[in-house]
C-alpha cells in the first residue's frame, strides 16, 4: 500500500477518498489487470463503475453532475492507479478533456458532453500526433473546412490512448493558416459517418491499453462542437498542459515507488552466498539511492500539486516535473528489476510490467527532448 505518512497538504477528506479509492481499485480493477493485458483494452464497465462512485473527473461542477472538488482528489486517483501499475485511461478524461471543455466549451457543449464524461457514459479521447509527427503539434495536416453550419473533417491521428474505447474525441483540426494561430479544437461524436479507428496498436508495453490510429474521411462535424473560438485550439491546448504534466508525475512517481516497495521485498526473500540478496553493500547502496530518490520526489510533487493549485505552477516547471519524474521512474524501474535478477525479466513478476508501461514516460505528453526545450527557452 502507498505510505502517505509524510505527504503534505492533504487533510482528512483527502484520505477518506483515497480510501474509497484503493476499495474501489482493488474490486474493480487489481482483479481484471491480467484479463486486460492479455486482452490488450480494458473495460467501459469500469468507466461506468468509476463514474458511478464518483471517482471521474471528481474536480468537475456539481451542475454537471460532478462532486467540485480540488483537482488533489484527481491526482490522489491517479497516484493509486500508478501504484496498482493499472492501465486505464482515466487521468486523460479528469485532468485534460474535461477542463478543456468546462474551460472552453459553450454553455450547451457542457450540458451535452459532461454529465456523460462525470458518469463514465462517454470515453473521450484527445486526437493531436499524427503519422506526420507528434512533438511538432502547430504543424498538424488534418483540416476541418467550413461548409454552411457544419465543418467537413480530413485526415488521420496515430497513437490515440482510448482509441478504442472512446465514443467521442477531442480533436486538434487545421481550420486556418499555417502554424499554430491555424489550430482548432473540435469534439467529434465517433459515430459520425466517416469516422474510422485502427487497429489496437502492438505496444511494447501498456499492454491493457488500447491505442489506435482514428480517420477521418469528410466526417462533418456541426460548428457548434467547435470548442471555444477558431483558431485558439493550440493556445487552449497550451494552457492546460501544466495540469497534464503534473498528472503524469504524479502517476510515474507511485510507479516508481511500487518498482521500490517490490524490490524491497524481493531482495528481502532471495538469497544468494547463504545470505539475502539486501545484505549485499551494493544492494543496500542501490536501494538507499532510490529511497532518496523517492523522498525527493514526493517532496516535489507536493510542492508541485500545491503551486498548480495556487495557480502560480509556471509552465517551465511543469515541465521541469514531467521531465524529472518520468526519468526518475525510468531509473528506478531498471535497477528495482536488476535487483530481481533473472525473475525481473519474467512477466509473472509485476516488476516486468512496470519495467514495461513506464518506458513511455518519457515520450507520451511531451518528449523529454521537448520537455528541455520548454525549461531552456526561460533561462
Ligand atoms: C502509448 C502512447 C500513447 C499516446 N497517446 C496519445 C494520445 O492520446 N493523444 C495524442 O495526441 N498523442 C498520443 N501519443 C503520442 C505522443 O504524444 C507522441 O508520440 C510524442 O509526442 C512524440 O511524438 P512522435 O512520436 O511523433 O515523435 P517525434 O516528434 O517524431 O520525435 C522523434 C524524436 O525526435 C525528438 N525531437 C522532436 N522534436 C525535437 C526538438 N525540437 N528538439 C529535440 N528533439 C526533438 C523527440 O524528442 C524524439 O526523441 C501517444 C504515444 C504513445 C506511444
Amino acid at each position: 500500500m502507498l505510505d502517505t505518512s509524510a505527504r503534505q497538504g492533504f487533510d482528512e477528506s483527502h484520505e477518506q477518498f483515497r480510501d474509497t479509492v484503493r476499495k474501489f481499485l482493488a474490486r474493480e480493477a487489481a482483479p481484471y489487470l491480467d484479463k486486460w493485458e492479455e486482452e490488450g483494452i480494458t473495460s467501459a464497465a469500469f468507466w461506468r463503475d468509476a463514474g458511478a462512485a464518483g471517482l471521474l473527473c471528481a474536480s468537475m461542477p456539481e451542475a454537471y453532475g460532478g462532486v467540485g472538488l480540488d483537482i488533489s482528489y484527481d491526482l490522489i486517483l491517479l497516484e493509486e492507479i500508478g501504484y496498482l501499475n493499472c492501465p486505464v485511461g482515466v487521468s486523460l478524461q479528469s485532468l485534460i478533456t474535461a477542463p478543456y471543455l468546462l474551460n472552453y466549451g459553450s454553455d450547451e457543449l457542457k450540458a451535452r458532453y459532461l454529465p456523460g464524461m462525470i458518469s463514465g457514459e462517454i470515453i473521450t479521447a484527445l486526437g493531436m500526433t499524427e503519422p506526420g509527427g507528434g512533438s511538432d503539434v502547430k504543424n498538424l495536416r488534418t483540416t476541418a473546412r467550413r461548409d454552411g453550419d457544419h465543418y467537413v473533417v480530413n485526415g488521420s491521428k496515430l497513437y490515440i490512448s482510448n482509441g478504442l474505447l472512446s465514443n467521442l474525441v477531442f480533436l486538434a483540426v487545421r481550420t486556418g493558416e499555417e502554424g499554430s494561430r491555424g489550430v482548432s479544437l473540435l469534439l467529434v461524436d465517433t459515430d459520425t459517418p466517416g469516422f474510422e479507428r485502427g487497429r489496437n496498436l502492438d505496444k511494447i508495453g501498456l499492454h491493457g491499453a488500447d491505442t489506435s490510429e482514428m480517420f477521418f474521411h469528410d466526417v462533418r462535424v456541426p460548428v457548434s462542437n467547435l470548442l471555444g473560438e477558431e483558431g485558439m485550439g493550440f493556445r487552449y491546448m497550451m494552457s492546460e498542459l501544466g495540469q497534464e504534466r503534473l498528472s503524469l508525475s504524479s502517476v510515474s512517481q507511485a510507479q516508481a515507488q511500487r518498482a521500490f516497495d517490490e524490490a524491497v521485498a524481493f531482495v528481502k526473500d532471495r538469497k544468494a552466498f547463504g545470505q539475502p540478496i539486501f545484505e549485499f553493500q551494493n544492494t543496500r547502496f542501490t536501494l538507499a539511492d532510490m529511497a532518496a530518490r523517492l523522498q525527493a520526489g514526493w517532496a516535489h510533487l507536493d510542492w508541485a500539486r500545491a503551486r498548480h493549485l495556487q495557480g502560480k505552477l509556471s509552465s517551465e516547471e511543469a515541465a521541469a516535473s514531467k521531465l524529472w519524474h518520468s526519468e526518475n521512474v525510468w531509473h528506478i524501474v531498471d535497477a528495482a528489476l536488476q535487483l530481481h535478477g533473472g525473475a525481473g525479466y519474467m512477466n509473472e513478476y509485476p516488476i516486468a510490467r512496470l519495467w514495461r508501461d513506464t518506458r513511455i514516460h518519457r515520450i507520451h505528453g511531451g518528449t523529454s527532448e521537448i520537455m528541455k526545450e520548454v525549461i531552456s527557452r526561460k533561462i
